[in-house]
């Protein structure tokens, strides 16, 4: 059995909608993930944040499903996103827009019902303005800056902004936020810093609910939870805390069809570029999933995928469509030409699959493209 496909007795799975890979979404673990969640921060609410179509997962179904589990709060990164989901959603599901309003956007943000999150004095005049031109008034979330320096009104301009407050009753702000840079360290001196300063805000601004906990943040116990928690990664079962067990239930699971099989003597080169060498007779299986369906190049000589259990390391350069994997830890014969192997479930999760990458559960989450067959359960 050296070259060509190779002929087995191993199982197979049918690929029967074209597709060479299949990305499993179990919206019923990211309901309990969000119910979990929602224990946690109780009497506090739990919002979602579906930002990057849901961290990739999709956002109209990841919405519809939380929704039905009584979320009402939707946080997205850009206002298109919010156009693309307010279709989606019941009228009393609030969608809030954490960059806030390019220029121009202000009147279908106010048109549409979207509540932008406000992120400086000179947004918050222009939305004001627009509030005036209306017969009512707009909703807004004002976010402050407590030590990230990313999006935020920051300290020197919170008194204009108070002052702005008192003069102009044109807007109705919903809450107050902020968003903390190290939740995900619980040892990190920021957290204690950022929440310091949190409480000098709400000083300041005596009147409004705080949102202030990402995932990370609402397992830095309840000073960091204030009225509404809004967990991204924890929902899609990724981990909330570096450095100790996920507590969240996996949501996502791949896998993709072998596309080949070979057996190559030792000193066969694998893969673009040849980097890879073989020291020894490998079985090799080549699988249908490479850089452009999210699996990054850098997972090149380190990743490994599994079958049964069985770890089957990759070998060579990830290419664009495909990667070689080497099957020799399994019986000959147990894969074959449409067998399909696990990228992400039971024996790899997301956080196994983004050490190897060199990157971020985040970054894996994203990436994930658009050729796998999506099924939703
Ligand atoms: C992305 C984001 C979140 C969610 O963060 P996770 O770490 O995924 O829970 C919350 N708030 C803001 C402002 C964000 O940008």
């Amino acid at each position: 059995m050296d070259g060509g496909i190779v002929d087995s007795r191993g199982p197979k799975l049918a690929v029967d909608t074209g597709a060479s890979g299949y990305l499993t979404i179990d919206l019923a673990a990211l309901c309990r993930n969000y119910e979990k969640l929602s224990a946690m921060v109780a009497p506090a609410r739990a919002a979602a944040v579906v930002k990057a179509d849901s961290y990739g997962l999709g956002a109209n179904q990841v919405s519809k499903a939380l929704y039905a589990r009584g979320c009402r709060h939707f946080f997205v990164a850009h206002f298109m996103e919010a156009l693309r989901l307010r279709p989606q959603l019941p009228g009393n599901a609030t969608i809030f827009v954490l960059n806030g309003l390019l220029p121009g956007n202000e009147a279908a943000c106010a048109e549409g019902g979207i509540v932008p999150v406000i992120n400086s004095l000179d947004q918050l005049r222009q939305w004001s303005d627009i509030a005036q031109s209306l017969p009512r008034r707009l909703s807004a979330v004002l976010q402050f800056d407590t030590g990230m320096s990313r999006l935020g009104i920051p300290p020197e301009d919170r008194g204009s902004v108070a002052a702005h407050l008192q003069t102009s009753d044109a807007i109705d702000i919903l809450f107050i936020m902020s968003h903390l840079a190290s939740a995900d360290d619980v040892d990190s001196a920021q957290n204690a810093d950022q929440l310091a300063e949190m409480h000098r805000i709400a000083a300041e601004f005596p009147d409004y609910d705080i949102s202030f906990a990402n995932s990370g943040g609402i397992f830095l116990g309840g000073d960091f939870h204030g009225a509404l928690a809004r967990p991204g990664i924890a929902l899609y079962g990724g981990a909330p805390t570096n450095g100790v067990a996920n507590p969240m239930e996996a949501v996502v699971r791949l896998d993709v069809a072998v596309v080949q099989t070979r057996t190559v003597p030792a000193g066969a080169r694998v893969g673009y570029s040849g980097v890879h060498v073989t020291k020894a007779p490998t079985r090799l299986a080549t699988i249908a999933a490479g850089y452009a369906d999210g699996l990054p190049r850098s997972l090149s000589d380190r990743g490994a995928v599994y079958y049964d259990g069985v770890r089957l390391p990759i070998v060579g350069r990830v290419s664009m469509d495909s990667i070689t994997i080497d099957i020799s830890a399994l019986p000959e014969g147990t894969l074959s030409f449409g067998s399909m192997v696990e990228v992400l479930g039971h024996h790899q999760t997301l956080e196994d699959l983004a050490r190897d990458a060199g990157l971020i559960s985040y970054e894996i989450l994203t990436s994930l493209g658009h050729r796998y067959n999506r099924q939703y359960r």
